[in-house]
């Protein structure tokens, strides 16, 4: 499925589930924010929370999801890393800690990401 077309499903399913389109946009995209029936504002684009800070009623970004989000990035970078060592590995034993190492990178990416929807 596309990126857009997985947007628009999420953003039927978030309407579905009673949230509702905001006049405001994202910040970091420019995408229609949604209320979550929590309150919550959220982009469905960038996949997180967007917090609205009184000063100036301006929209940033909560630190932790920022936290998140570069954290994220910089383990993507690692497991790309890996991936193309292990393109060019032939030991066994070196994939193996390869493979590894990968593991533990893609576990950290899920709790990462479970983390920053949270
Ligand atoms: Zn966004």
């Amino acid at each position: 499925m596309s990126r857009r077309l997985k947007d628009i499903q999420t953003m039927a399913d978030l309407l579905k589930q009673g949230s509702t389109m905001t006049e405001l946009s994202c910040p970091a995209c420019s995408s229609p924010l949604f209320r979550l029936k929590s309150g919550q504002l959220w982009c469905v684009k960038c996949e997180k929370r967007v917090v609205i800070v009184k000063r100036g009623e301006q929209l940033v970004d909560s630190p932790e999801s920022v936290l998140f989000t570069s954290l994220e990035s910089t383990l993507l970078k690692r497991i790309e890393e890996i991936k193309t060592k292990m393109e060019e590995e032939k030991s066994p034993e070196r994939l193996e800690r390869l493979g590894a190492t990968l593991s533990t990178l893609l576990e950290n990416l899920k709790k990462t990401r479970k983390m920053r929807r949270t």
